[in-house]
């Protein structure tokens, strides 16, 4: 519970809210701060009972520079109580809203409104519904931790889904170092009497990098391939994290809006790493000292995030999003800057590349501001996995070339 929450407006992809509450008001745990009317965007809630002292620029840890509602906790009140609901009567348009109004994002890192994804457009079916369990960054285990705690709910959240969407075929898809989740949910199906439940299979996929990315599971899975430049609805298939689910979970049969979440805190700087459950707009120092964790080196570098996709923090007085999964504290020499040398076309980024792009050709094309070519080398299908980056012999940042790339291509003409 930070003494003041720090709520960056907008916390998911899409349009920007707008603050439906102002400096002087007092505020509910839940409530809604701001909002947006387009349909690509996700309210954003008090994580506590408060005042509201400011609405300004504060850093936001993924966009820089951006508009926050700053809460005051009243210390005196204790956290609310959400009372469960028999979630059984809803039908799918019910709980697609629900979905929406408890402002949930994905949260695995790609922080998409959840209910623009579980809105599937008149005429298409979502055939194969697939729960992301694999968490293959290194440090961050906060997935595995929610399937070992909380695998009945997690079967109750994706039965919310299973409902909306009315799959043929469930996955539940966890890499086979999580040896406990994977036995966790077996029994937890084994369990479950329900006929949507009881067809589920859970999948044990090798330990690799980025096994976790929605087209490598789908392809993992299924088979199947995403097409360059299509989506998975594209081919009938849908991945949610097993967070987000449980955030549906908690949404539909509490009403309670995403204003927690588990992450983890992590790296060489610390002695006991663990995961914590957090508020969101709660700032990495308010974690830092509330919880003692103890830093025995100097950090090097904050990262938010993993160490592949993650982002690094010009200090610690950023907040946690909705969609931040884990905080790593790395040492100097954990997190060298290398100086970026010539490109020798070794090809070993094309070799790497989970999605067949060309990062080399995609970095020179970004230098040179082409537009039309990066179009042609589908720079928006990169999911910025960082692979291509971590293998260059050269140090090339290619993953801050391809977003670039990718600005360029996303300004219209
Ligand atoms: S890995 Fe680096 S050096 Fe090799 S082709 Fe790719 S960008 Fe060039
Ligand atoms: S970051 Fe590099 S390796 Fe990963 S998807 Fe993008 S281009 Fe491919």
């Amino acid at each position: 519970m930070p003494d003041i929450a720090v709520i960056p407006l907008s916390q998911h992809i899409g349009a920007p809210n707008e603050p439906v509450v102002a400096k002087g008001d007092r505020v509910e745990e839940g409530q809604v701060l701001g909002k947006s009317a387009s349909f690509i965007s996700s309210p954003v809630h008090s994580p506590v009972y408060g005042e509201v002292i400011d609405i300004k620029k504060t850093f936001h840890p993924v966009l820089g520079p951006a508009p926050a509602v700053f809460i005051e906790r009243d210390k005196g009140k204790d956290p609310k109580k959400y009372a469960e609901q028999d979630a059984a009567g809803f039908d799918a348009k019910e709980l697609i809203q629900k979905v929406r109004d408890a402002g949930i994002v994905g949260m695995g890192g790609a922080s998409f409104p959840t209910y623009v994804k579980l809105s599937v457009p008149e005429g298409r079916k979502i055939n194969t519904l697939i729960i992301n369990g694999a968490e293959c960054e290194p440090y961050l285990t906060c997935d595995h931790v929610i399937m070992t705690k909380k695998a009945e709910e997690i079967i109750k959240g994706i039965r919310v889904v299973s409902r909306i969407l009315q799959p043929e075929e469930i996955y539940i898809a966890i890499e086979n170092n999580k040896k406990a989740a994977i036995f966790t949910f077996e029994k937890a199906v084994k369990r479950s009497t329900h006929r949507s439940i009881s067809g589920i299979k859970v999948v044990s996929l090798e330990t690799k990098y980025p096994q976790g990315g929605e087209k490598q599971l789908i392809k993992a899975i299924t088979g199947k391939e995403v097409p360059p430049g299509k989506l998975p609805l594209d081919i009938g298939c849908l991945v949610q994290n097993v967070g987000t689910i449980y955030a549906i979970y908690e949404a539909v049969h509490f009403n309670k809006p995403l204003i927690e979440r588990i992450i983890t805190v992590s790296g060489d700087c610390l002695q006991r790493p663990g995961n914590y459950l957090v508020r969101v707009g709660s700032t990495i120092k308010d974690i830092v000292e509330h919880y003692g964790i103890e830093l025995t080196k100097e950090p090097g570098k904050v990262v938010m995030g993993g160490p592949m996709m993650g982002i690094a923090q010009p200090h610690t007085d950023v907040p946690i999003l909705k969609s931040t999964s884990g905080v790593l504290f790395l040492s100097a020499g954990q997190a060298r800057v290398f100086e970026e040398q010539q490109c020798i076309r070794c090809a070993k980024c094309v070799d790497v590349c989970p999605v067949n792009l060309l990062p080399t050709d995609i970095m020179r094309n970004t230098k040179k501001s082409k537009k039309g070519a990066l179009e042609e080398l589908y720079v928006a299908d990169c999911m910025e996995c960082g692979a291509c980056a971590y293998i260059c012999p050269a140090r090339i940042p290619l993953v801050q070339y391809i977003k670039e790339g990718k600005t360029l291509v996303a300004k219209k003409a």
